[in-house]
């Protein structure tokens, strides 16, 4: 039986994947089982931040994977404690907790935030305002902070205690703050499962305030956009405000799993002994290739990922057959007239891999991506959305 088929027969059937089998690459150039290469403009969606066989990610792992590959958390271990130094100091948040997943890093943040309601004001404080058109995970806690209905459907009841409240709208999210028990109010700054639709600015600082006011906890879901994705090293550093929690996973490992809730100072120390666990959570290969991912997106990094941003932008921006652009950094929205996966099918019969979300054609590449490549691969998108 071949691969399609086998997976077919065995794996749940939760994923419709292309019919592409990969079996090697190198950097944002991945092969096919028939030795077809493409453009890589996906890259896991978001998760091999320095593309596929990255020299120096998989020296880093590799050293990692040959001393010790898992200790659980009853002990220590350098890359975990060195990669939570390095996050806190590059966002001056005060206190990481480590999972595997985007799922579970928000979890905490969920956690995290209720607990310092349900201490300082009463456990009766436990509601979560998320937004509509939002993402935030596939368990039945996340999949309440998710506005979206069409993932709920059929796994009724989930955890209780969300809001959902339209996105820019700051009169209905002062109205819902001063009617309910709020314990945390989270958010994307740019939406990217709902369509990549970076939020207002002025709509993120009302939250950041109002929240500030209310004894409310912030929290930043920087799951997809974190990890110089916006083309800052967190997306909320675009928008000049300081949430007390931020969650971020996909390309914190470089492609191994790896989530991260950052606590800042409010509460830094919310989460005791026995509050929260996980056994894989900090894992020293995942952590490992974290350190490496993160030390390398320095401000020069982060310059190269706006640059290619404003070029993907303005080359697309316009073009026949596509009705808009957004986006931020290496996180890009493409509206095309024709259905999203139509022209994704074509882009892939011209050996350049995209994503959708929702109705639109998403670029997530790696943050390395080569210029040359980011042109062939926007000529091929370009072609495709226009035909
Ligand atoms: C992907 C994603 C998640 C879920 O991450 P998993 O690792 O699949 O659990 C949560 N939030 C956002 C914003 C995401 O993009």
């Amino acid at each position: 039986m071949d691969i399609k088929e086998l997976d077919k027969k065995y794996v749940a059937g939760t994923y419709n994947r292309f019919p592409v089998e990969i079996v090697s690459g190198k950097g944002s150039v991945v092969c096919d089982v028939n030795g077809r290469e493409y453009i890589d403009m996906g890259s896991g969606i978001g998760v091999t931040s320095f593309g596929i066989a990255d020299e120096e990610w998989v020296k880093a792992v590799t050293a990692q994977l040959a001393a010790v590959q898992h200790t659980s958390n009853l002990y220590y271990t350098e890359p975990c404690a060195r990669l939570a130094e390095i996050l806190c100091s590059r966002t001056g948040m005060k206190k990481v907790f480590f999972s595997n997943s985007g799922a579970e890093a928000n979890e905490c943040a969920i956690k995290a935030a209720r607990k310092y309601a349900a201490e300082k004001k009463g456990s009766e404080y436990y509601k979560i305002v998320t937004l509509e058109n939002s993402f935030h995970g596939r368990t039945l806690t996340t999949l309440a902070a998710t506005g979206q209905d069409k993932f709920h459907t059929l796994f009724n009841p989930l955890t209780p205690g969300f809001l959902h409240i339209p996105a820019n709208d700051t009169d209905i999210l002062r109205a819902m703050l001063d009617k309910e028990k709020i314990a945390g109010v989270m958010i994307e700054c740019i939406q990217g499962e709902g369509g990549v639709n970076p939020l207002d600015a002025a709509f993120v600082k009302e939250i950041e305030t109002c929240c500030r006011e209310k004894d409310i906890i912030f929290i930043v879901d920087e799951v997809q956009t974190g990890n110089g994705r916006s083309g800052r090293l967190y997306s909320y550093m675009n928008f000049g405000v300081a949430p007390d929690v931020v969650s971020t996973a996909k390309g914190l490992g470089g492609g191994l799993p790896l989530g991260a809730t950052l606590l800042g100072e409010k509460v830094e120390s919310i989460l005791g002994f026995g509050d929260h666990g996980s056994t894989f959570g900090g894992n020293p290969v995942s952590c490992a290739g974290a350190i490496n991912v993160i030390s390398r997106i320095n401000e020069g990094l982060l310059a190269e990922i706006r640059e290619k941003s404003k070029y993907i932008m303005d080359e697309l921006s316009g073009c026949p057959g596509i009705e808009s652009v957004t986006g931020m950094g290496l996180m890009i929205g493409i509206k095309t007239q024709k259905p999203a996966a139509e022209v994704v099918r074509e882009c892939m019969e011209h050996n350049v891999l995209c994503l959708t979300a929702k109705d639109k054609v998403r670029l997530l590449p790696a943050l390395n991506i080569p210029m040359e490549l980011v042109a062939k691969a926007v000529s091929v998108i370009r072609e495709a959305a226009g035909k």
